[in-house]
């Protein structure tokens, strides 16, 4: 049903990605959920793909390949693991705020190197005290001759044990304006990152916590504006959080789908196959006829995004469509599975857990919901993919992938990561 959006090249990469995840990916879930942490090398190996540059130009050696391609990366990778799925999207949503917001110098410093894998970029705005509320931040940055110090803490980073280079807004003055987007390389003196914590789910993937204590950054690492900051964090989480973790949940969907099948199929009672049992079969229509409506919404929202058109409502409801439906069907199959779900040996409970943690970022589904209640009355704020629709189509060179094949690098079982580098140009 994917036909309907997308190309035959669309189709190619879903196939590459594929691929990889069976042959780099699924041998590795074991280690990952017995450790519990996060993975250095895999998350590399992924990074090194090409794929965190799915919507960078290739003017700066991306994949110019657009938003339904990276749909396509985060769904096929979160299809096999959630955590990788996570991985990649969080990065690539790190690498949304320079292509949007950044200054010749800094694309012409960051971009080549976050599209060859070298450089993996976050985003960090939640503290403990602010979450989904951004204006109630208090870290701050001080402006100190060519330089500014930062202070202060974030908490729940998407990539925070793997980045080399964070994209922190933060407070340099008071009120709506008073926000300040700076990308900080993860080697910086004044920066650390805290102890990872044991998570539920989405083992091998890290979201955890950044410290600055009097952190200096030149004034070049600035993005954008003093100011600009909400519109940083704002911007990239609409357009493109909402989307990457629609493709997460999406994926884990898609994964739910295709194991309480083969469940269904191998597992007899009765004397039959489970699915003979019409409870059974009303649970799994249920679970395909929510997985349809979900990637009908994912794809759509993307594609109109690749287009150029207005799509806020769209994404938002991409998002809140997606994880519900995820969350519901994890349950059904739950269900289905009985007590052999419960065990470990059986990826279902995994899906299950991880399926919850896709719930927060970007927006709760009470947020999108309360968003989507602003559109029906008519009392939106304007429309992010419509500010920000020239800078997508110019920067990222949509245009150009649709006529000609986002390739990505064929996976080899052989190719060895090489060891993180500093990314960018320390100034
Ligand atoms: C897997 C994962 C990855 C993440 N990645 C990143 C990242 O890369 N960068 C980053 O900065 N952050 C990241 N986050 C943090 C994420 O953005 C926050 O979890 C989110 O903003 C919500 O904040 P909170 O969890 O503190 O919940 P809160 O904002 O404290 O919300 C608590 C409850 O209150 C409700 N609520 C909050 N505000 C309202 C309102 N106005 N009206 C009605 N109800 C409301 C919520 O729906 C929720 O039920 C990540 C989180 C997770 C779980």
């Amino acid at each position: 049903m994917d036909g309907y959006f997308a190309s035959r090249l669309h189709h190619q990469l879903r196939d590459q990605v594929r691929y990889f995840a069976e042959l780099e990916v699924r041998p590795r879930i074991p280690a990952m959920e017995a450790a519990r942490s996060v993975h250095h090398e895999l998350s590399r190996l992924i990074a090194r793909q090409g794929w965190l540059g799915a919507t960078i130009s290739r003017k700066y050696g991306g994949m110019g390949a657009g938003h339904l391609a990276k749909t396509i990366i985060i769904e096929e990778l979160s299809r096999v693991s959630g955590a990788m799925g996570a991985m990649v999207q969080a990065s690539q949503l790190g690498a949304a705020k320079i292509v949007h917001f950044g200054s010749a110098a800094q694309k012409d410093a960051w971009l080549p190197a976050i599209a060859a894998g070298d450089c993996l970029p976050t985003i960090a705005v939640t503290e403990p005290e602010s979450g989904g509320h951004v204006l109630g931040m208090a870290a701050t940055a001080v402006r100190d001759g060519d330089d500014y110090v930062l202070n202060g803490r974030k908490v729940y980073v998407g990539n925070s044990h793997v980045g080399d280079l964070h994209g922190v807004v933060v407070r340099t003055g008071p009120g709506s304006r008073g926000l300040t987007a700076f990308l900080v390389e993860s080697d910086r003196p004044g920066f650390r990152i805290g102890e990872q914590r044991p998570t539920m789910g989405l083992h091998g993937f890290s979201f955890g916590e950044l410290f600055f204590d009097d952190c200096r950054v030149p004034a070049t690492h600035r993005l954008g504006e003093e100011g600009d900051g909400l519109a940083v964090a704002y911007s990239s989480s609409v357009l493109y959080g909402r989307a990457n973790l629609t493709a997460v949940s999406l994926g884990i969907h898609q994964a739910i789908l295709e194991e309480t099948t083969r469940f269904c199929a191998e597992r007899e009672r009765y004397g039959k196959p489970l699915h003979a049992l019409p409870s059974i079969k009303i649970k799994l229509g249920q679970i395909q006829s929510r997985l349809m409506t979900a990637r009908l919404a994912a794809y759509h929202a993307v594609h109109l995004l690749d287009e150029g058109m207005d799509c806020d409502a769209e994404l938002m409801n991409a998002k809140l469509i997606n994880v519900e439906s995820a969350i519901d069907s994890a349950r059904n199959a739950m269900e289905i599975h009985a007590a052999a779900g419960l065990f470990t040996d059986r990826p279902i409970e995994r899906f299950l857990r991880d399926a919850h943690h896709i719930f927060a970022p970007a927006g709760t589904s009470d947020i999108q919901l309360l968003r989507l209640g602003e559109v029906a009355l008519g009392t939106t704020k304007g429309q992010w993919s419509h500010r920000l629709s020239p800078v997508v189509r110019r920067e990222e060179g949509v245009r150009d992938t649709l006529e000609a094949p986002p390739e990505a690098h064929p996976p080899s079982a052989t190719r060895v990561p090489r060891q993180p580098s500093r990314c960018g140009t320390r100034t």
